[in-house]
């Protein structure tokens, strides 16, 4: 039975909104599952509360924070230390306190390589295709390049988002030997090329969240390739129905917000999240 005491420590999201996320249920369940003291609560903060929210991980002593929209990025201003990946990123997603030393992390881009792993696809020294250039579609960028993966082509729309990879990409270039080509969406022709030189194509973009659009052609999809998409709800988006028609292995969204929280709990806590028993409790909870 769950207990609370005056031992019990504390984790938390902040975020605006916050009321919304899965993470509370998932990482309380770990907590219990692994027998630590702690529990985890969402705070819908206002942009002018946001910076005593951080100040506050210090004075209440808490584990540490995961840190979503709209503010990954102001929180990297607000962090004592930052690790490689958040900082090529340009966001902090997880926050540790270490005696009241604040570190940021980004755990999206492990977290999405982590789902990719526990399914046997092999990355490293693979070329992918990233469709999207916002804040997951950078943070797997930037962790695939680290990992190792060998050749990274990005198609996205021309928007200030394309800005923001470009530059990445260029900076990415100085601390990796990953190679990168980015393209505009519109340029189909190269889509069909680079899919078809691609061991995984990964959907990174919103489309297929609460339309049934896909923005790659059936004819693109085929048996040896490995079809991601970050979307978890539906389950099956419109890309992932037709990679699976044509014979392709599809991994969804569940996966990587499993392990980003998963990443973020052993940065707290030292131990591996207890997936086995978190795993359905989130499936249960996203159906
Ligand atoms: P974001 O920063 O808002 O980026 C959205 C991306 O989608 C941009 O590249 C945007 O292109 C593109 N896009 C949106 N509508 C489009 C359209 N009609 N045609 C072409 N491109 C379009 O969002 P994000 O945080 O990166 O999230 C992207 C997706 O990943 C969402 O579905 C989100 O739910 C999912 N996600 C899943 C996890 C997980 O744990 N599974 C974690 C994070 C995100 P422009 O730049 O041209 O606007």
């Amino acid at each position: 039975m769950f207990k609370i005491s005056g031992q019990t420590k504390l984790a938390a999201l902040y975020a605006q909104p916050a009321r919304h996320s899965f993470s509370p249920l998932m990482q309380t369940t770990a907590f219990q599952a692994a027998g630590i003291d702690a529990i985890y609560l969402s705070f819908d903060l206002t942009a002018e509360k946001f910076p005593h929210a951080m100040e506050a991980i210090r004075s209440l002593d808490l584990l540490g924070v995961n840190i979503s929209m709209p503010y990954k990025q102001k929180a990297l201003t607000l962090v004592d230390e930052v690790d490689q990946a958040a900082q090529l990123i340009g966001a902090v997603n997880t926050v540790v306190n270490q005696k009241g030393k604040l570190i940021g992390y980004n755990t999206d881009g492990a977290g999405f390589m982590k789902s990719m792993a526990e399914q046997a696809v092999e990355s490293p020294g693979k070329e992918l295709t990233l469709l999207g250039a916002g804040g997951a579609a950078q943070a797997i960028l930037v962790q695939a390049a680290l990992d190792g993966v060998r050749k990274i082509n990005v198609f996205n729309r021309p928007s200030p988002n394309y800005q923001k990879i470009a530059a990445l990409i260029e900076r990415l270039e100085q601390v990796t030997t990953c190679e990168f080509q980015l393209f505009e969406l519109a340029e189909q022709t190269k889509l069909a090329e680079k899919i078809a030189g691609s061991t995984l194509l990964v959907n990174a973009t919103s489309v297929g969240m609460t339309t049934s659009d896909s923005l790659v052609p059936p004819e693109m999809l085929r048996r040896d390739l490995v079809v991601a998409d970050l979307i978890y709800q539906p389950q099956q988006t419109a890309l992932l129905q037709a990679a699976k028609a044509n014979g392709a292995q599809t991994i969804n969204g569940l996966g990587m917000l499993l392990h980003q929280g998963a990443e973020a709990f052993k940065l707290w806590t030292g131990q591996p999240m207890p997936l086995a028993v978190v795993r359905p409790v989130l499936e249960k909870q996203i159906k």
